[in-house]
This record gives structure tokens, sequence and C-alpha cells, in this order.
């Protein structure tokens, strides 16, 4: 039970005054009023807008970002040698080292203003490809890692069972990763059984794409999920790369986005990660379906992906999120102003992502983006009202950035004004993770990070 008072607050249909909320035990907020007296309640510091839900992380890869930046060797640098790279650094990763990692890395979302994080969790099996004596020990890394930093977690095991379109058998590098169905559904139940009555902790199920399983697996998959889960999000990597669309064509005569949507039945829960290379009538189909278009515009341009069709999709109407996947930038800022400028460079016009609904571009792209995010992670949250989750951004009113800013231009200030964060506190649950910038844990945190990239890089 806390309760939060507000100078000023966005809430659904615009900013307001002297907005008293109120949160109960679970963290839910229970009451959020406007012109209301702070009555003894903390107040806070600072213009109050919601958390931004992170709906794709591969928490490992943050262990990387920086380090795959250096041309050279034979041939074309590309996704595909970026993977191999990635697979040759997963050969040192040990638990130790996953659970340092994804704590640093958690710690950097809050910062930044990211409250939850959907992790498409991978990563199953030891260096030499078997798995652990309990097979959810890397995952229970990962939730441990989000329970030390405080951030809200949706955990998405991932089914990984094949190298290429048609069952082709797994390749070396991809030994940590593959897993069968059963074990898979083991490692949900453990996660599970071990968060129960976290209620920041949430737990899905990622077919990882439809390289790595086959028709009948995704079927299995998801009958099993219906059963024992049927409202858990689904997420899959769908259509990042030109060459991946090429060879789903090549094995069954549509692209991945048509046929996924073919073949499974796609609706609200769903995620699909990267539905960057898509055709206007698979837009017009994804946009129908209520599914969230994951997109992760800082990775999707440093691996060389391709631009998603967003003025297109967001005419009709679909709904969006983002996500930081491979940590080359760990900043919904960022996210959203390349998400942005990428259209405004293919266009060459501005302001495109907007909506008549919404005062500024940016303010726009943050509500859309956190709804989206939140549905994506199966979460209430990314709007500040009664029954959603009490995760939001107390924004620095000493920022240069937000100086001259008001009203849905604060948006606007932080998400195209300068590179210093203008986020000041943060609070998850109704409970501070940021105060005035800083972490509690994260000198600790740090350290153990320093030491585990030490080690990996040796
Ligand atoms: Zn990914």
């Amino acid at each position: 039970m806390a309760a939060f008072f507000a100078d000023t607050a966005r809430l659904a249909g615009g900013w307001a005054r002297n907005v008293r909320l109120e949160v109960d035990s679970a963290g839910t907020l229970s009451a959020v009023t406007p012109d209301a007296a702070p009555d003894g309640a903390e107040r806070l510091r600072g213009p109050v807008i919601p958390g931004m839900p992170n709906l794709h992380s591969h928490a490992f890869q943050r262990a990387m970002a920086g380090l795959g930046e250096r041309a050279g060797g034979t041939g074309r640098d590309s996704f595909w040698t970026w993977r191999q790279a990635m697979y040759r650094f997963l050969d040192r990763l040990d638990p130790d080292d996953l659970e340092a990692v994804a704590a640093q890395l958690y710690v950097e979302m809050l910062k930044a203003g990211y409250t939850a994080v959907g992790e498409f969790h991978y990563v199953h099996n030891d260096p030499a490809g078997r798995p652990y004596a309990d097979p959810a020990e890397l995952s229970l890394r990962v939730v441990a890692a989000a329970q030390r930093a405080g951030i809200r977690l949706t955990h998405l095991p991932v089914l990984y069972a094949h190298a290429g379109f048609g069952g082709t058998a797994p390749g070396e590098g991809q030994r940590r990763f593959v897993t069968t169905l059963d074990r898979l559904l083991a490692i949900r139940e453990r996660v599970a059984a071990v968060a129960a009555g976290d209620p920041r902790v949430r737990v899905g199920l990622a077919p990882h794409s439809l390289r790595a399983v086959t028709p009948d697996e995704l079927t299995q998959a998801l009958n099993a999920l219906a059963v024992s889960a049927p409202d858990a999000p689904i997420h899959i990597h769908i259509a990042e790369q030109v060459r991946e669309v090429d060879d789903c064509l090549a094995w069954s005569g549509r692209r991945p986005v048509d046929w996924l949507l073919d073949h499974a039945p796609v609706s609200p829960n769903w995620c699909l990660v990267h539905a960057t290379h898509m055709t206007d009538a698979e837009v017009g189909r994804l946009a129908g379906s209520g599914a969230v278009a994951g997109l992760c515009p800082t990775t999707e341009a440093n691996l060389g992906d391709g631009l998603f069709p967003a003025v297109a999709y967001g005419q009709r109407g679909g709904r969006l999120g983002i996500g930081s996947d491979s940590h080359v930038s760990v900043s919904p800022v960022e996210e959203l102003r390349w998400l942005e400028y990428g259209q405004r460079l293919v266009h060459r016009a501005r302001t495109l992502l907007a909506s008549p609904d919404d005062g500024t571009v940016a303010a726009h792209l943050w509500r859309t983006a956190a709804a989206g995010g939140a549905q994506a992670l199966g979460i209430a949250a990314g709007e500040l009202a009664a029954g959603r989750q009490a995760d939001f951004l107390v924004l620095d009113p000493d920022s240069p950035v937000l100086a001259a800013a008001r009203g849905d231009g604060l948006f606007d200030a932080l998400v195209f004004c300068g590179n210093v964060p203008a986020v000041r506190d943060v609070a998850v649950g109704g409970r501070w993770v940021v105060r005035d910038g800083r972490h509690d844990a994260e000198d600790p945190i740090r350290h153990r990070f320093t030491e585990a990239m030490r080690r990996l890089t040796a």
C-alpha cells in the first residue's frame, strides 16, 4: 500500500494536474485521481509518464555489444557472419556470467526508462550442448537477475530444434540452444513454480522462428500451451532478413508472415518480432490479426536487416512495441527516435508516425509502444490507470533537455532532443528501483559484470 502525488502526469486522455496515484500490495494502481489533494502521499519530483516495456531481449548479447564492429575477413559482413561470432562467444558463457550480464543489463534498462522486459531466452544447455542438471538453470539465472534489479519480467523460453526451414539438423554452433518440446515445457513449469508469488514475473513461450521449428513442432507447442496457459504470450522471430524470406519461399511457396498467418492461430497475445520484410498484403493481414509487431530499430540497423513499413502498418491500425534485442543500445528514446527517423529517410518527409489522438509525434510513439509492449508481454501496464501496474517514470524537471517543454511536448523533448537521460526516478509495481538516476545495487552489479567481461574476453 502506497500513495504518490504528481503535480502533472500523462494519463490516457492527456496530461492531468494534481494526480494522486494509489498502489495496492500487489503493485497495481488501485486509484488514479486527477485534481486531488496530496493527503500525506509521497510527492513526485517531476512530470510522470508510464514506464516503457522492452518486448525483445537476448540478455547474454549485452556482453557482445560493441565487440562485433571490425571490418575484415573474407566476404561481406552480414547478419549471418555476426551470428557465427555470436555462436563462438557462447563457447565460454557460464551460468554465473549470464546472471552477471543480465543483472547489469536490467539495471541499465531501468535507468533508461524500461520498466519491463520480455526475455527471449534460447541458451538452455551447457557449453558442450548438454542440458544442465536442472534444465531450467539458465532460465532461473535470468529470473534471479531480474528480481535483483527489480525489473518486471516476461520470461519466454525458446523452442529451438533445427538449423533451417524443413527441419534441417542443427549445427554445432547451435548446440546450446537445441531442446525438445517436453524439456521446454518442463522449463516453463519450473520457472513458473520458482516465481510463483512474485507478481513481477510471468512466463510465456517462444518458438524461435520458422527456421528453427517445423510446422509439427509449432503445432504441438501451441497445443500444449493452449492447455496449460491459454493466455500466455507467444513470441516468434519472423522475417528479419531477406534471405530468410527467400528460404521460406523456396521451402513453402509462401513468405514467412503469410505462412504463419495461414497456419497458426495468430491473435493479440502473439508478438511477431522483426516483421521487417512484408508485402502490402502481409502488412494488412498482420495489422488485422491484433498481434503486436516487435520492432528493434537499433539492432535491425546494426545487423543490416532492413526497415519495417511502419507508416503503412500504422495507417492500418497495426499494433507495435519496441525492444533492445542485441543491446547495442539500451534506450527507449533511441529506439523510438530511429523508428521515426528510418521512415523519414525512406519517405523524405517529417512527422510520419503521428496521430490526431496525440498532441505530438513522440507522445504518439511513446503511448503506442507502451501499450503494444504491455500487450506483447501479457502485463497490465503501459498506461497510468486503475487496474494497471504502477510502473512509471518521473522525468527530471531540472534537465536542460526538458527546459522549454510542456504537455506532450515533453515527449518530443525526451525523444528528439539531445542524449542526456532525462529520467530521474523509476518505479516498478509502486516500488522505487531508480532514485535520482541511481539504482541501489548498481555498484555491486557493475562490479560482477566487469569481472565476468574480463573472463569472457580474456
Ligand atoms: Zn531476437
